[in-house]
């Protein structure tokens, strides 16, 4: 016998084996079983699977070669009477379908080689794109709708507009598959060709040739046919217009397809790869007259409900484009057509604009055609003059470096852009519907061309975020009133290498309440109060007020940028706003601190008349309505006594905040009446300060609303119940005391009735305000041997002299320095009367004031205001009237 180890292994291994037989044969009928099971479970699952699909396919409609051949229904938009106010048909209203040979063939082919690579093979379904699709998903971990073939893309876009993506799916590819037995492949092509969505309301080639290029579809380049094929599925994103980058990458892929596929030569290639179609491509001007152009406001539905076809109803862009343009939809809007022609009539009236000099321009938008050895070609060129001789010499001059000797002049367009430009937008806080809309000055050329008001054009706020970033979630969660008082005096704040922000008035105030900061737009409050609630809080308020351009932290250039810091609260941000987003902020102060999410249109309804987008208003609770009240009241301040003034029209309450960009490249008005609440901007579409004294933009916003509200009665502001009053002292923000707070000697004194939300009011007494009994002869405390016919009692403040900031050789211009006891006082007595005779030490605190500035104006205080009655402007002269709302953020 043989007891190796080697045999011992052996056994060991058999016996193994055999206990590893047992259980195997045990899981192998387990298997089985399973396995029978599943199999089972296969075949009625399959024959349940072919009885659905069976029901889904029995629901397709029959479809015939016909039902693709390009048709559709044009799109009407109605106001809230059911009066048509536009008909949406994108820009083919005359479009005449291209037969297939008269559209090039490597156009044909770029199509092809992006969309369907298989299309000429397969039976209307391509499964080997399809198990790649479901591959590519599976390995992203994405749903991205991929493998459609161009067969199933023309039905989807011609006759299925369900949304119910499986079912859809299925019904799709049977009726693709039908379609390809009954019609030739090119029949299918040439369909598709004429109804494909390619951005910028366009359908079909012929639309886009036209589009893009200014031509007919027979001369496009190679280069230009992959230019317009890689907009397919995504035609905002491969937009060659405003995303050239994108487009050219899928162009790229095109062209490399076409060559490897051998559709185009090697020649060819280097020549189309290197062509620059980008720069010259066209951004339509005379195809379309201009009773035909949308309105502003209509190209706003238009994007709306694209947006929500895709968000809420799964389609993708291009179908939803195809929707609106052929789906004979009925979309109902909001605008007030009485309103719009109000803001419209305003807009185009030029008195309402600075005149055209040499602090003004105007914007050239200039397309040339030339015909060439080698073909037309179209040049493009946007650019700023400041009078009409520079523009003149500049057309004359491009003209004469653009054609040649040899060459022949065929058109050319110019497209005047009046500079500065404005925007306004007017909405019902209450309902969050926007009545009206100017997206700018100018004749509108054309359909979504830019509209300034909204998204993507972001400006920056300037003061008008002053409200929302600070003194909105102060009051609202930081224990702030609008009594609070706060020191506008040379500071340095955290993180801050200089004395930082300064004020338009070039001075300080001194002691001042919120009130104050937000009725003359004071710097340094907004500031301190931002720095004193921490930039987080007024961030998260902004993000609740419905700014989605605000940035949390974003890395640029290898530069961060944050907008939690504390320019925020002087409007100082990365990327500006939107007028539409501003108005919907203040809105929601007017409306008692409830915000609505702006809206267009309030529903759609299919070719069938079905219900398919209904707008449901979504009020939600953005600040106490207290907080609202409390602010509403301050910015009806600002409008009769501060930096508003101008928009007054007396006949409505009005609300508002002044804004100027510290570059004064951005000014606003924003306000609101108990009716509605407007935004107006202005500024140049290009980098360029704004004279922003002259006023322009407030005398704008009161001429519209003030005819806008010609006819609606005199409304209040509601006060809430939980408001009260007090009497407080502006100095210290605590309670006014009799014969001390009433004695201080500046004009209009410091006792004010203000407002506070219930629970709010102060319970200290002022303790800024202190008395002292002076000798008047010397001007300091008296001592025992002044006369008692010299000793007057005097008020004097005392403010913390640490938060100011002094610079020994230059005192600051701080306004109540003659107000408060002077550091130089404290100590001293009389040195006139008494048993030694000295020479006197009079503090004159206008002289200290005044140091090297010598001649300040003498005191312009406003004069006595009372809160409770904030819409009698009368004997109010406010010396800041036209120097009033640029802030100097240095
Ligand atoms: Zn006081
Ligand atoms: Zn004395």
């Amino acid at each position: 016998m043989n007891f190796s180890k080697e045999s011992n292994k052996k056994k060991q291994k058999s016996l193994d084996s055999k206990k590893n037989k047992a259980s195997k044969t045990v899981s192998t009928s387990f298997v089985k079983i399973l396995a029978f099971a599943f199999l089972l479970f296969i075949i009625v699952g399959v024959c349940a699977g072919i009885g659905f699909v069976k029901s889904i396919i029995d629901a397709a409609p029959a479809i015939s070669v016909d039902d693709i051949v390009p048709e559709g229904y044009a799109s009407f938009v109605y106001d809230q009477n059911g009066n048509e106010i536009a008909k949406l048909y994108g820009t083919d209203a005359n479009r005449i379908p291209k037969e297939l040979d008269e559209i090039p063939k490597y156009l044909q082919e770029s199509f092809v080689v992006i969309e369907d690579e298989r299309f000429w093979e397969h039976n209307g379904i391509d499964l080997k794109g399809i198990f790649r699709a479901v591959f590519t998903n599976l390995k992203e971990k994405s749903l991205s709708e991929g493998a459609s073939t161009i067969t199933q893309q023309l039905i989807k876009n011609n006759v299925l507009t369900s949304t119910k993506s499986f079912e859809r799916k299925i019904q799709e590819q049977y009726l693709a598959m039908e379609i390809e037995k009954k019609s030739s492949k090119e029949k299918i092509l040439e369909n598709y060709l004429n109804t494909v969505a390619l951005g910028r309301g366009t359908n079909g080639v012929q639309s886009a040739a036209n589009k893009y290029f200014n031509k007919d579809v027979g001369q496009l380049t190679i280069a230009e046919s992959a230019v317009i094929a890689a907009i397919t599925q995504r035609p905002t994103y491969y937009d060659p217009v405003i995303n050239p980058e994108n487009n050219k990458q899928r162009q790229s892929i095109i062209l490399k397809k076409l060559l490897d596929l051998e559709k185009i030569t090697q020649a060819e290639y280097d020549v189309a790869i290197n062509e620059n179609v980008y720069e010259n491509i066209q951004i339509v001007k005379n195809t379309m007259p201009s009773t035909l152009t949308q309105s502003y406001y209509v190209d706003e539905v238009y994007k709306q409900v694209k947006e929500d076809l895709m968000v809420q109803k799964g389609y993708t862009e291009a179908q939803a484009e195809i929707l609106i343009y052929r789906g004979g939809l009925s979309i109902y809007i909001n605008q007030d057509l009485e309103m719009q022609k109000i803001l419209d009539d305003a807009y185009t009236n030029e008195d309402n604009f600075p005149a055209k000099n040499k602090d003004y321009g105007i914007r050239l938008h200039y397309n040339l055609s030339v015909e060439k050895e080698d073909g037309i070609k179209h040049y493009y060129k946007e650019k700023e003059f400041e009078t009409d001789q520079e523009l003149d010499d500049f057309i004359k001059q491009y003209k004469k470096e653009m054609i040649g000797p040899n060459d022949k002049f065929i058109a050319e367009n110019s497209t005047l852009i009046p500079q500065p430009q404005s925007a306004m937008v007017i909405m019902d806080q209450y309902t969050g519907e926007v009545k009206a809309m100017v997206g700018g000055r100018g004749e509108k050329k054309g359909n979504l061309t830019l509209n300034r008001a909204t998204y993507p054009t972001t400006r920056q706020p300037g003061s008008t975020f002053k409200v929302l970033a600070a003194y909105l979630p102060a009051i609202d969660t930081a224990g702030y009133t609008l009594a609070t008082v706060l020191d506008d005096v040379p500071t340095k704040f955290p993180g801050q290498k200089k004395i930082w922000p300064k004020n338009y008035y070039k001075q300080f105030k001194g002691l001042s309440t919120v009130r104050e900061g937000i009725v003359y737009s004071m710097n340094i409050i907004t500031v301190k109060t931002l720095n004193d609630i921490g930039v987080q809080t007024g961030f998260d308020y902004l993000l609740n007020l419905g700014f989605t351009s605000l940035v949390e932290r974003e890395e640029k250039n290898g530069e961060i940028f944050s907008d939690k810091v504390l320019p925020l609260a002087l409007g100082g941000i990365t990327n500006g706003v939107t007028v539409l987003e501003l108005t919907a902020a203040y809105a929601a102060i007017a409306n008692n601190g409830v915000y609505n999410e702006p809206t267009f249109y309030t529903k759609v309804l299919n070719h069938d008349n079905k219900i398919i987008l209904e707008k449901k208003p979504a009020p939600r609770t953005v600040m106490k309505e207290t907080t609202a009240f409390l602010l509403t009241n301050a910015l009806v301040d600002a409008v009769v006594r501060g930096t508003g003034k101008k928009v007054n029209f007396k006949t409505q309450p009005i609300a508002g905040k002044t804004g100027t960009t510290s570059d004064d490249k951005d000014i606003w008005f924003a306000g609101y009446t108990p009716y509605y609440t407007a935004v107006l901007w202005e500024g140049f579409d290009y980098a360029k300060e704004l004279d922003s004294y002259a006023g322009y933009h407030k005398t704008l916003w009161r001429t519209v609303m003030e005819k806008i509200h010609k006819d609606l009665p005199r409304k209040e502001f509601e006060r809430p119940s939980g408001i009260v009053t007090a009497k407080i002292c502006t100095e210290s923000g605590q309670l006014a005391v009799e014969g001390l707070c009433d004695l201080d000697r500046r004009p209009g004194g410091t006792v004010r009735t203000e407002y506070f939300a219930k629970g709010t009011v102060p319970t200290e007494k002022c303790t800024t305000h202190i008395k002292a009994t002076i000798c008047k002869d010397s001007g300091l405390f008296t001592n025992e041997f002044c006369p008692e016919d010299s000793k007057i009692e005097q008020v004097y403040i005392q403010r913390d002299p640490s938060v100011v900031i002094w610079d020994p050789n230059k005192p600051p211009n701080i306004k109540d320095l003659e107000y408060e006891m002077q550091p130089s006082m404290i100590g001293e007595y009389c040195h006139i009367h008494g048993p030694v005779v000295q020479p006197p030490v009079i503090p004159l605190p206008q002289d200290y004031i005044d140091g090297e500035e010598g001649n300040n104006p003498p005191s312009t205080d406003p004069a006595p205001f009372d809160p409770l009655q904030p819409n009698d402007p009368v004997g109010v002269v406010d010396p800041e009237e036209d120097t009033d709302d640029s802030d100097e953020n240095d």
